[in-house]
């Protein structure tokens, strides 16, 4: 396998990702294949930051949705962050690798607070970063926690794993005509109106000229095929 380009890259994992087949929690056959994947790239010698959402657990709008409080239900779903988090962190040292859990909301029985000179000190020394809590403030996403820790921490990129093999013209389910770009910058994104992340993280990214690569999280070649290009995907940026 050839060296990919990247030094320091931001995986951004959906709480649904670890769901897998479930509609709730974390089926631990999709964590294990989560973790395996993760250590790959580190063994290849990239250092991996990770944020992961926690719609698998709990989401404040829907917490909302039923009339609860959504500052609650935020908090809800940032704690739900924090279980996925440390059940990654644990399933990555079982594969072999090292891990290093921070959180954003402090709870320091659990987790070290999260502070970029830490972050950055535990990527240097060969751990896997993973950053639990969210922006660790309610009414944000894991997407814009993704683009906030990605630009924090320096990374030379923010992979985004999704159904879909990249960004396409038009949605492919619906449209066959649709085409998927190979690279497009992030002005033309919000030019044709295609939707990458949610409008708070893409704006961070465009911003700070974060490159975002979309590709499958099913792809074959796993995560170390999307860094070395052997798996579809789009670079945006
Ligand atoms: N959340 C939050 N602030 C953050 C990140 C997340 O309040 O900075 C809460 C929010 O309620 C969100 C939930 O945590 O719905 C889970 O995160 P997200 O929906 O981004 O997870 P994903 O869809 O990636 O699984």
């Amino acid at each position: 396998m050839s060296k990919p380009d990247y030094t320091r890259v931001l995986l951004k994992v959906s709480g649904e990702a670890l769901a897998g087949d479930q509609s709730y929690g974390i089926e631990p056959r999709f964590l294990d294949d989560v973790a395996r994947q993760i250590v790959d790239v580190a063994r290849m010698g990239v250092q991996v930051a990770i944020v992961i959402g926690g719609g698998n657990i709990f989401r404040g709008m829907a917490v909302a949705a039923k009339g609860g409080d959504r500052v609650i239900g935020d908090h809800m779903g940032m704690l739900g962050t924090v279980i996925n988090s440390l059940a990654l962190g644990d399933a990555i040292r079982r594969a072999g690798g090292r891990s290093h859990v921070f959180s954003s909301v402090t709870m320091p029985s659990i987790a070290d607070t999260f502070t970029q000179r830490g972050a950055i000190a535990a990527l240097e020394g060969g751990a896997v970063v993973i950053c639990a809590g969210g922006t660790g403030n309610p009414f944000f996403t894991t997407d814009t926690a993704a683009a906030l820790k990605a630009i924090e921490l320096r990374c030379d990129v923010l992979l985004k794993g999704t159904k879909v093999d990249g960004v396409y013209s038009a949605d492919p389910a619906k449209d066959p005509s649709a085409e998927r770009f190979e690279t497009i910058s992030h002005e033309e994104v919000i030019a044709r109106d295609l939707r990458v992340m949610d409008t708070a993280a893409f704006a961070l990214a465009r911003d700070n000229s974060l490159p975002i690569v979309v590709y499958a999280l099913s792809a074959r070649e796993g995560l170390a095929g999307v860094l070395d290009g052997s798996a579809p995907s789009t670079r945006v940026g």
